[in-house]
């Protein structure tokens, strides 16, 4: 039998936070933070995921939906298994998926959607420089290049943006990504 997860999602374009806020969030205790562009740089770059994982992220696209799905599904099976997560008792802080409304529908039968907090970036150019200075901190393929980076953020505009639209306007929150962690917290 599956469970739907209770969920909050961290939304918002590359470089807003969401994965910053996400680790400040998981700590708080009844919370579990996941970050799905962490589950997939996480895998063996050697194996047939993560070969695909290189090959669309390091040019700035998605992984294709139900690849992506299927491997967020297993996951979060395996961390039900080992007991670092527990879906009846804490609150699942996603962050990077779902990325298109293709996906908010294949997670449809998983996730009970409570709150969306929209990390909202009214500054493009100052998301950029995060994340340029982002790449030097961590060995990133996809934030290694200006035209990556823009082609991610193309990517978030067409792709991610209308996934707001699949969900009721009311269990969106909107918050200002400017400005420190803390400040955004
Ligand atoms: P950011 O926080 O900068 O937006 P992420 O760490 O969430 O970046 O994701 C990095 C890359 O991993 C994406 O550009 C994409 O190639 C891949 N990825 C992560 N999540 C998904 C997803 N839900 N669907 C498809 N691709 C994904």
């Amino acid at each position: 039998m599956s469970v739907r997860y209770q969920t909050v999602l961290l939304f918002g374009a590359p470089g807003s936070g969401k994965g910053t806020q996400g680790k400040i969030l998981g700590n708080v205790p009844g919370f579990y933070h996941l970050s799905c562009g962490e589950v997939f740089r996480n895998l063996d770059t050697g194996s047939e995921l993560g070969k695909v994982f290189i090959e669309y992220s390091s040019k700035g696209f998605l992984v294709p939906d139900d690849a992506t799905v299927k491997m967020w599904h297993q996951n979060m099976h395996a961390r039900t298994v080992l007991g670092t997560y527990k879906p009846n008792v804490d609150l699942l802080v996603l962050d990077g998926i779902p990325r298109n409304t293709s996906q908010a529908k294949l997670l449809e039968k998983h996730l009970n959607v409570l709150h969306i907090i929209h990390l909202v970036c009214r500054d493009k150019e100052d998301m950029i420089l995060r994340l340029r200075k982002r790449a030097l901190k961590e060995n990133r393929v996809d934030d290694a290049k200006e035209d990556v980076i823009r082609k991610r953020w193309d990517v978030y505009e067409q792709e991610t943006f209308p996934v707001l639209e699949y969900y009721p306007k009311a269990i969106v929150k909107e918050v200002d990504a400017t400005g420190s962690p803390a400040k955004v917290l």
